[in-house]
């Protein structure tokens, strides 16, 4: 569990002081999916930033297993802990497949032939085995997007934050990214954040958290939860 609390976030100083997220307080429980929406320049890229300790909150704290994730080394409990996709997919073009999907592994350390196990294993889950050699820059967008997930889970994160993952798709590759991400949340219990313009999308996320203006205007039910599955 990931508890947000009381988070504030003043972007500048001074006369330039704007503050991005008023007190926002928030629990994201093991195994949900939650989808944050809100109109650009609402806040949700500030508040994934914060609770995944990619920057500090102005005031107030995150909270994960109860332990402030600011009081020790931050990009070592990210690591173990989250996975992050992003809309514009951020891989190493001329890297293969197989390296981009390792490379967090190995950042942390991990020798060749476990980390390139790993990154095979993640792959088969995305549905990509055949690609393993291929160079980034060769694959599709949808590809693409499966190879920024596989990289995103290689290290078993209990939560993985998806940032408009599909932004950059059409809607069928999209939508077949989205399913994706709803079957690792099923198979793997893997905590499932995504930040979405799409009203469908996020009625089939088991909790809505709508922000504007940097506050939380609502927290409700994803009518289509369900459903998701069985689309
Ligand atoms: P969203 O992801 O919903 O589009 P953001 O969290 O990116 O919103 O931004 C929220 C507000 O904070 C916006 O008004 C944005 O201009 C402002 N903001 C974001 N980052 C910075 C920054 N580094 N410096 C100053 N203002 C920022």
């Amino acid at each position: 569990m990931i508890e947000v609390k009381k988070v504030s976030k003043v972007y500048g100083k001074k006369e330039n002081a704007f503050t991005a997220l008023h007190d926002i307080s928030l629990s994201i429980k093991s195994g949900e999916v939650m989808a944050v929406v809100g109109k650009s320049g609402s806040g949700k890229s500030t508040l994934i930033h914060i609770l995944t300790g990619l920057d500090k909150p102005t005031k107030g704290d995150v909270k994960s297993g109860g332990q402030s994730i600011f009081l020790g080394d931050t990009d070592t409990w990210r690591g173990a802990n989250i996975g992050i996709v992003f809309q514009q997919f951020f891989l190493q073009n001329n890297d293969t497949v197989l390296q981009n999907v390792a490379l967090p592994l190995k950042i942390q350390g991990i020798s060749k032939k476990p980390r390139e196990q790993a990154a095979r294993e993640a792959l088969e889950q995305v549905g990509l085995s055949d690609k393993l050699k291929n160079k980034a820059n060769n694959l599709s967008g949808g590809q693409k997007q499966r190879v920024a997930i596989a990289r995103a889970i290689v290290g078993k994160p209990q939560v993985l934050v998806a940032d408009e993952p599909t932004g950059n798709l059409d809607s069928e590759n999209g939508e077949a990214i989205v399913q994706l991400l709803f079957e690792l949340n099923k198979n793997n219990q893997t905590t499932l954040l995504m930040v979405t313009h799409d009203e469908d999308l996020a009625e089939r996320c088991d909790r809505i958290v709508r922000l504007k203006d940097g506050k939380i205007v609502t927290i409700s039910a994803g009518k289509h939860a369900a459903k998701r599955n069985k689309k």
